[in-house]
């Protein structure tokens, strides 16, 4: 049965009125399970406009009263993990436990907006002259909005709904069309947990509700997560209407091993790194570069009987599966797609997942695990993302050699070493043009009290995501300079004048 799924508007569930949907799969058996409304424009601005008229007194609640919520939500989130994590690997299609790391990890962001009081203080000089005091405070922006991917429906709009909210701002989140119901169920649980109707608001959309929310003269913020055209596109938009604005992009992270490396350990990260959620993590390893001959020949010998053992499956399947399905027939046509062009194009496919086929789930869009070794960096395998169950190993001669490869790329988003050797691990860091960066750590995603981020073209704008960037990012410095007429004795002044 197809469920006719909603927006989140003014604290109600509110039915689409543009007429037009989106189909919502459970990607395990290829069905269409939903269908989720794509808002106009005018939808989109009516939210705004509620969220608009809500925000003054939000932003006007002591910043402890607003934590108080943000801790509420918290036990909501652990009170109703399990039908999270149930609704997300419907339509996600990751393995549960998975799932509840995807909640987790959002949830984890939350707990740090519960310091808000702390983190939204501002600076005071006491006598910075005759009589004059300067003081800062960081101010809520108004309405902000979120548009966010379909890999981590949980994960992501929290890292930037809790710091917004938590900061006295209203937010429009835009979920993607793909996994919209959890995204739904956390706006319900954030009002449970006593958020005022209209603060948080989900509009269901596509393209036409983005270049709304864009164009929308009352929204201050747009942060957005997603591939990276978007977000190229939507930076431009947004920063030349006036916003304020954040873009994560995509990512094609490279996982140096150098010869020193316990090669078991590191094969054991490269295949979680690489396969789990079938790929479909911005942070996934995809390209392994081993350094030296003997290094490249051990990984790989290595790899192949562990790729060989992964359970493929649908999240339902009784006993553990290593990965689910990919999120569309499309995807999975996509992700075919390159690993014949990487075969054409003169890669050794050493573990070949064309032909996988999950009985039972024909219809699924299941895609097997692949291994690349000896692509080369003119190969489009090499170059795009392939956001899929495929690894390329990529022999590099020396170290340099490996870390040029990562350095060179136009991606910036993650990048890791295996080694046993300090220095090596210390010079890595210091040089790679990368954003985080794993010392015998594959998916280096910092904790939510640091910040997460890209370089290159992984990322757009200046401040991370999470952490104490979040507060910079959803509030603005204001600072006032103040002398009482007590300190007044001279008359008028007519130069600029130093503190002195
Ligand atoms: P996507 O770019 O297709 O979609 C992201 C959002 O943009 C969705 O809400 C979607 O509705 C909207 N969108 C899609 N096409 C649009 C258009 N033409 N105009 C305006 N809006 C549009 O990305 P996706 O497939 O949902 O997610 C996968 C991508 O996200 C991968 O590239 C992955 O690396 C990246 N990602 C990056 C990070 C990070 O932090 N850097 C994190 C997660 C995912």
């Amino acid at each position: 049965m197809t469920t006719e799924l909603t927006h989140y508007i003014n604290g109600a569930h509110v039915k689409g009125t543009s007429g037009r949907f989106a189909d919502v799969y459970n990607p395990a058996t290829g069905e269409v399970q939903a269908k989720v409304p794509l808002a106009s424009t005018a939808e989109l601005d009516q939210a705004v406009e509620i969220a608009a008229k809500a925000q003054p007194a939000w932003a006007a609640t002591n910043p402890q009263r607003r934590a108080r919520v943000m801790m509420a939500f918290v036990g909501l989130l652990n009170r109703d993990m399990d039908k999270l994590a149930e609704a997300l690997s419907r339509e996600h299609g990751k393995t549960l436990p998975d799932a509840k790391g995807d909640v987790q990890r959002g949830l984890e962001v939350v707990e740090y907006c519960i310091g808000a009081p702390e983190l939204l203080k501002g600076e005071y000089t006491d006598g910075a002259g005759p009589g004059i005091d300067i003081y800062s405070m960081r101010q809520a922006l108004g309405v902000t909005a979120g548009i966010t991917p379909f890999n981590f429906p949980a994960m992501i709009p929290m890292w930037m709904f809790a710091p917004a909210i938590a900061c006295g701002n209203a937010f429009i989140l835009k979920p993607s069309e793909r996994d919209p119901s959890v995204p739904l169920m956390l706006a319900e649980l954030l009002e449970e947990a006593g958020l005022p109707a209209g603060i948080i608001q989900v509009v269901n959309g596509d393209k036409e509700s983005v270049d709304a929310i864009l164009d929308n003269e009352v929204i201050q913020s747009v942060g957005f997560v997603g591939s990276t055209p978007i977000a190229e596109y939507i930076y431009g938009r947004g920063c030349s209407n006036g916003k304020r604005v954040q873009c994560f992009g995509g990512a094609k992270n490279h996982m140096i091993i150098m010869p020193d490396a316990d090669m078991g350990l590191a094969a054991d990260a490269l295949v979680g790194a690489g396969y789990g959620a079938a790929g479909e993590r911005c942070m996934a390893i995809s390209v392994a570069v081993p350094v030296g001959e003997e290094t490249a020949d051990r990984l790989i010998e290595e790899l192949i009987p562990r790729i060989d053992k992964l359970r493929v499956g649908p999240y339902t399947a009784e006993g553990d599966v290593d990965y689910g399905p990919v999120v569309t027939a499309a995807a999975k046509e996509n992700i075919l797609r390159m690993v014949e062009g990487g075969v054409e194009a003169g890669a050794e496919l050493v573990v070949d997942g064309r032909n996988f086929n999950l009985q039972g789930y024909e219809d699924g869009f299941f895609v097997g695990p692949h291994l690349f070794d000896r692509v080369t960096p003119d190969m489009e395998i090499y170059q795009k993302e392939i956001f899929g169950p495929v690894l390329s190993c990529v022999r590099a001669g020396s170290y340099e050699e490996a870390l040029g490869l990562a350095m060179d790329h136009e991606m910036g988003n993650g990048t890791a070493i295996f080694t046993r050797d300090g220095d090596a691990a210390r010079n890595f860091a210091s040089r790679v043009n990368v954003g985080m960066i794993g010392v015998n750590v594959p998916i280096p995603v910092p904790l939510a009290y640091h910040t997460f981020g890209g370089w290159k073209k992984s990322a757009f704008g200046d401040l991370n995501q999470h952490g104490p960037d979040a507060f910079k990012f959803y509030t603005r410095t204001k600072t006032v300079t103040s002398r009482w007429p007590s300190g007044i004795k001279e008359g008028g002044e007519f130069n600029f004048k130093a503190m002195d």
